[in-house]
C-alpha cells in the first residue's frame, strides 16, 4: 500500500464543481468534510451525491464527514459590516444590541455576561483580537482592547481558559444532525463537547434520526482535555479530532503540539480514530507550495500516529485546493517510511478479553514477525481492522466486507483500505478463494505471497471473528 494515513478535505465554494471534487479525490482524498457553520441542508445533500457519484465512477470509497456548527459563540454584525479596534479601547459586548458600531456590538449568547467576570480575556477571531473584561453590568460586558485589528460580523469569540456554559447542542445542531442523517454520513463530529454526557445526547439524537454515523469528537475546549475528561468523552465517541483553532485559543497555542500527541496516543490506545485538523497547510490557501514548517508539521502528526491529516480553509476556499491534497500525500507516504515500529513492546502489558480483538492481535504479531504481504480481514463492521490499525506494524491491512458503509467507514483507518468481497454462502474454501481474487484483482498481492487472513466461522453466521489462518496466494481453488 503506499499510503496509510488518510486525508479529509473540507468541502466549500472552490472545491464543489464535479471537476475540481473528481481532481481532489483521484489526486487522494479519503473522506470529505461537510462543514455545517456554513451553506444551507440542501448545498451539503447536493455534495454528497456528487461526491458519491464520482466516488463510484472510480470505484473509491470516499467516506463523508458531517460537522456540526456546535455552541460557537460569536458578536452580532456591524451597521458598516466591520470596525478597526485599537489598542487601549474601550469596548463593550452587549447582549441587547442589534446593530454594532465603533462602541458596542451584540453577541448570539446572550448568557455570556452571566459567564465572564473582570479579569477574564476574551479572545475573538481565533485569537487576533483580544479584550480584558473590565466589568460586567447586566446585559454588558465592558471591556479594554489589549490586541487591536479589524473584527467583522459573526467572528468567534472564546474565553482564555474555558469556562462558557452555552449549551453542547443547538437548534441549528438539532437539525443539522438529520440533515446529515438524510444524507446518510459516514461520520458525524460534534463541536465544543465538554464531556461524555455531551457525546452521549448527540448520539441519541443521532440514533432517533435514524443515522448509523461514527461519532468524532472535537476537542477544542480547555475542560475536555483534562485526563478524566478526555477519558470520558473518548469513551463516548469513535473517534475525536484535535481541533486546534479553537483549542489553540482556550488553552493557549504553545501548549497544543503536547496535548496532540497526548489525544493521539490516548484514543490509539481506546480503539478510537484520530483526524489532526487546522492549519496543516494554511499559506497553501494562496500559495502553490507549503512552508517547511508546514510540511514538518503534517510529517509530525503522522509520525504521532494519526489515522487522518485535515484540510479547512485551504480545500474550501483557497486557490491550489488540488495541489495541497499533492503536497500531503507526499508528506504522508515519506513520513510513514519514517514511522517506528515497535509492535513487540507495545504488545507487552495488553490484556485481551474479547475472542475477536484477541483474534486481532494474533494476527498483527504473526503478520509482522513472519513479514507477510499483507493481512486480509473478512469483517462486516470493520472492527477487527480498526483494532489491527491501532497499532503500527507496518503490514497493510485490507478489509475484505460486502457491506458498502463499512468500505466508507474504512476511508478514515490508518493502514485500512476496504474491498468488495460479494460471497455469501457457506463454502470455507470457495470463501478463501474468494478473498484471494479479490486481493489480486486489486493488485496488492501476487501468486505465491503469504497473506494473514482473519475470519469468522461458521462461514455465512454473522458473528464475531475467531479464526486467524495464513494462506499463500493460489493455494485456494474451488472444487
Ligand atoms: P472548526 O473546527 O473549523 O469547525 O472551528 C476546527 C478547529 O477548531 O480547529
Ligand atoms: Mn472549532
Amino acid at each position: 500500500m503506499s499510503r496509510a494515513t488518510k486525508i479529509v478535505a473540507t468541502l466549500g465554494p472552490a472545491s464543489s464543481s464535479a471537476e475540481v471534487l473528481e481532481r481532489l479525490i483521484l489526486a487522494g482524498v479519503d473522506v470529505v468534510r461537510m462543514n455545517f457553520s456554513h451553506g444551507t441542508p440542501q448545498d451539503h445533500i447536493d455534495r454528497a451525491n456528487l461526491v458519491r457519484s464520482i466516488a463510484a465512477k472510480h470505484n473509491r470509497p470516499v467516506g463523508i464527514l458531517a460537522d456540526l456548527q456546535g455552541p460557537k459563540i460569536r458578536v452580532g454584525k456591524f451597521a458598516d459590516g466591520k470596525i478597526t479596534l485599537k489598542l487601549g479601547d474601550h469596548f463593550i459586548l452587549d447582549a441587547q444590541c442589534e446593530l454594532g458600531n465603533q462602541e458596542r456590538v451584540g453577541i448570539d449568547y446572550k448568557e455570556l455576561p452571566r459567564d465572564v467576570k473582570a479579569g477574564d480575556l476574551l479572545l475573538l477571531n481565533d485569537g487576533l483580537i483580544v479584550f480584558e473584561v473590565k466589568s460586567v453590568r447586566g446585559n454588558e460586558i465592558n471591556c479594554v482592547v489589549t490586541q487591536g485589528g479589524v473584527l467583522s460580523n459573526n467572528k468567534g469569540i472564546n474565553r482564555k481558559g474555558g469556562g462558557l456554559t452555552a449549551p453542547p447542542l443547538t437548534s441549528k445542531d438539532m437539525d443539522d444532525i438529520k440533515t446529515a442523517t438524510a444524507l446518510n454520513a459516514d461520520f458525524l463530529a460534534v463541536s465544543f463537547p465538554k464531556s461524555g454526557a455531551d457525546m452521549y445526547m448527540a448520539r441519541e439524537l443521532m440514533r432517533a434520526a435514524g443515522g448509523k454515523a461514527l461519532l468524532i469528537a472535537k476537542i477544542e475546549r480547555s475542560e475536555a482535555v483534562t485526563n478524566a475528561a478526555l477519558e470520558d468523552i473518548m469513551k463516548a465517541c469513535d473517534g475525536i479530532m484535535v481541533a486546534r483553532g479553537d483549542l489553540a485559543v482556550e488553552v493557549g497555542d504553545a501548549a497544543v503540539p503536547a496535548l496532540q500527541k497526548r489525544m493521539i496516543r490516548m484514543a490509539r490506545e481506546m480503539n478510537k480514530l484520530t483526524i489532526t485538523a487546522t492549519q496543516m497547510m494554511e499559506s497553501m490557501v494562496s500559495s502553490p507550495i507549503p512552508t517547511r514548517a508546514e510540511v514538518s508539521d503534517v510529517a509530525n502528526a503522522v509520525l504521532d500516529g494519526t489515522d487522518a491529516v485535515m484540510l479547512s480553509a485551504e480545500s474550501a476556499s483557497g486557490q491550489y485546493p488540488v495541489e495541497t491534497v499533492e503536497a500531503m500525500v507526499r508528506i504522508c507516504t515519506e513520513a510513514e517510511k519514517s514511522a517506528e515500529v515497535k509492535l513487540d513492546r507495545e504488545f507487552l502489558d495488553r490484556v485481551f478479553t474479547r475472542v475477536d480483538q484477541s483474534i486481532a492481535m494474533a494476527a498483527l504479531f504473526t503478520a509482522h514477525h513472519l513479514k507477510v504481504k499483507c493481512i486480509a480481514s473478512l469483517t462486516q463492521s470493520g472492527s477487527t481492522a480498526l483494532w489491527m490499525s491501532r497499532l503500527n506494524s507496518g503490514v497493510p491491512i485490507y478489509a475484505l466486507t460486502p457491506e458498502p458503509a463499512t468500505h466508507t467507514k474504512c476511508a478514515l483507518m490508518r493502514d485500512v483500505r476496504p474491498f468488495a468481497l460479494a460471497y455469501e454462502g457457506h463454502d470455507r474454501e470457495k470463501l478463501l478463494f474468494e478473498a484471494e481474487q479479490a486481493l489480486l484483482e486489486n493488485k496488492v498481492v501476487e501468486l505465491g505471497d503469504i497473506v494473514v487472513i482473519t475470519m469468522g466461522e461458521p462461514i455465512g453466521q454473522s458473528g464475531g471473528t475467531n479464526t486467524m489462518k495464513i494462506v499463500r496466494i493460489g493455494e485456494h481453488r474451488p472444487a
